[in-house]
């Protein structure tokens, strides 16, 4: 399929005046201070405070009666809670908090679904000026162990279910836990396992915050490096900031929008646009429990009228393998903008849903360090397939290369170097737990270095190229792994692709790449020679695999990013390391 280098937007195809109509403009006379006072900061100036403002500032006006929060429980079933409501519950869970004697700056840790204590345990925490932290359900007892160990925590909020399988045992091994609470037991288990509901009828629906500081820790995510253990990223208060910004004028929030998050929450994602961005603009948060379903996410966009679909390329791709033609059997009419992270989206991805969706989609970039959306493709602005889009405004974003251990910014348009970011923005992280040195490494003097590889071009677009861990060089030549699978995947044949560098005497490396396979394709020679024949006449010799094998499912972390590292050790005979995000 040849691609068109653009997807032009004219103000003719708005369903409704984006919030960031001039881009240009937009940037140019931004400032955090403006944000700020879009805000409302603690009652008698006594801070900011992230869950006052996603909550209690509406709930205290003119939105308190209408919907915060609808919860779409596994079985179908909804349930909507006001802002009101939201207010009073995240109250009573600051409230058990305090009856527990759980300090300010102490870790909450959750390890539940998406179920409404998780939103209760979230912003209760917060309200008590308490460290909240989530962990992906889906972990098993070894990375438990390792986060809750390095994150001190001293509250686990989660279910009986998962308290059985994965927690009970290894209680001992954890000092600094005092309570585990569980959301769904009627009676307490013993003195330190809880019935949350029972603390929360007890518990008074009146709460007055405490004075926050904007430098005051609030989230703590933790990361997996390309080596050693998980890296505990702290988020402040002040974090706020960018998640209104980003939420303004990205995700583009409306009055009266309801919007869907998919992602997991133990990823960022599921906290800073599952939580908090949508409720900081007052709009409907629509909470589906359920687990990935092709025709049942149709069905909830359709049923829900979402105006706002954040999701990401793992499960576009899969969306993409449906036989059906969506806007066709869907009603998908109040569906205006649709956004994706995590991973590269492939232009296939957003030339399809254009045809099949009827829009295209947005790709955005982040990380857990960034605590918010930094590089995107906006509504208003064209899109360039492949692209992960422009900076924020108030983001400040170069390529730098390193020269003799000094970084130097490119100027040259379409170099490859790394990225990286003028430090300050709110929601940059302050730390890795106990982990100063690494902290300090990702900085050089006013820049922080991402660790991603990409290129901008000369209209200021910023292309993704690789992890600078997973690039690939052969025989002179860097190979981007997104390039090689971005080809791949345009054959009819491929659902999805992974390549990495495997060591070769002559080449220094060669590309080998992995992929699984569209129903109805069976994998044998004569696919393997079509795919490197295609792959060579799209991309030349130098930089088309030179290998490729067929497996069913690559392995892949929780929120969908394809673990290229782990092919490479599984095909050089290395130790596995973290495996702890792999989904199983
Ligand atoms: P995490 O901290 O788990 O959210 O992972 C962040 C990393 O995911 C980034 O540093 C990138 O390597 C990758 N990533 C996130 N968004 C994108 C995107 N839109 N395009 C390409 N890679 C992305």
């Amino acid at each position: 399929m040849a691609l068109p280098p653009t997807l032009k937007k004219g103000t003719d195809s708005w369903k409704i005046k984006p919030n960031l109509y001039d881009y240009q403009t937009v940037s140019k006379n931004f400032s955090w201070k403006s944000v700020k006072s879009a805000l409302a900061g603690l009652p008698k100036g006594k801070g900011i405070n992230i869950a006052y403002e996603a909550v209690d500032r509406h709930a205290n006006a003119d939105l308190a009666h209408h919907t915060a929060i609808r919860w779409i429980s596994k079985k179908g079933e909804t349930q909507d809670i006001t802002y009101q409501e939201l207010k009073a519950q995240t109250n009573r869970f600051a409230n058990v908090l305090q009856q527990l004697k759980i300090k300010k700056g102490e870790a909450v840790f959750s390890m539940m679904g998406r179920i409404p204590e998780l939103y209760f345990t979230a912003l209760g925490t917060l309200k008590n000026t308490s460290i909240f932290c989530p962990l992906f359900s889906a972990f098993g007892p070894e990375p438990i162990l390792q986060r809750m160990g390095k994150g001190k925590a001293t509250v686990l909020v989660t279910t009986t279910k998962l308290y059985q399988r994965k927690i009970n045992n290894i209680l001992e091994q954890l000092p600094s836990l005092r309570y585990v609470l569980l959301t769904d037991a009627e009676k307490d288990l013993n003195e330190k396992v809880l019935s949350l509901s029972a603390l929360m009828e007890e518990a008074s629906h009146d709460f007055e915050i405490p004075p926050t500081d904007p430098n005051d820790p609030a989230l703590l995510h933790f990361t997996s490096g390309t080596t050693g253990m998980p890296k505990g990223a702290v988020h402040i208060h002040n974090a706020v900031l960018t998640h209104y910004m980003t939420g303004k004028y990205v995700l583009d929030f409306q009055e009266g929008d309801i919007f869907w998050c998919t992602a997991d929450p133990g990823w960022v994602t599921g906290t800073s646009y599952g939580i908090i961005s949508p409720l900081l603009h007052g709009v409907t948060n629509i909470v589906a429990e359920a687990e990935f379903d092709a025709i049942q996410w149709f069905e909830i966009l359709q049923r829900e009228k979402i105006n706002i679909w954040y999701t990401a390329p793992t499960a576009i791709r899969r969306l993409m393998r449906l036989e059906i033609k969506p806007k066709d059997v869907f009603d998908l009419s109040a569906l205006r903008l649709i956004h994706s992270v995590g991973e590269p989206l492939n232009p296939e991805a957003i030339l399809w849903a254009q045809d099949a969706l009827g829009m295209p989609i947005h790709d955005n970039w982040w990380q857990t360090e960034t605590g918010g959306i930094m590089i995107s493709n906006f509504p208003s602005v064209e899109i360039r397939p492949g692209s992960m889009g422009l900076p924020l405004p108030g983001i400040e974003v170069v390529i730098l290369k390193n020269n003799k251990e000094e970084w130097q910014e490119i100027d040259t348009p379409d170099t490859v170097g790394e990225l990286a970011l003028k430090v300050g923005w709110p929601s940059m992280f302050v730390a890795y737990l106990e982990e100063e040195e690494r902290y300090k490494k990702c900085f050089y003097g006013d820049w922080y270095l991402t660790g991603d590889l990409a290129k901008v071009d000369q209209d200021g677009y910023y292309w993704f190229v690789g992890r600078s861990k997973d690039i690939i060089k052969t025989s002179g030549h860097m190979v981007g792994p997104f390039e090689v699978e971005s080809a791949l995947m345009e054959h009819e044949a491929v659902a999805e692709a992974a390549v990495i560098g495997i060591p070769d005497e002559v080449a220094g490396e060669i590309v080998k790449a992995f992929v699984s396979l569209n129903k109805n394709y069976i994998w044998d020679e004569k696919l393997r020679l079509e795919l490197i024949g295609f792959c060579r006449k799209k991309l030349g010799a130098a930089v088309a695999p030179k290998v490729i094998d067929c497996i069913a499912n690559l392995p892949k972390t929780k929120s969908g990013k394809i673990m290229r590292r782990l092919l490479k050790a599984r095909e050089l005979g290395l130790p596995e390391g973290d495996t702890s995000t792999l989904e199983k």
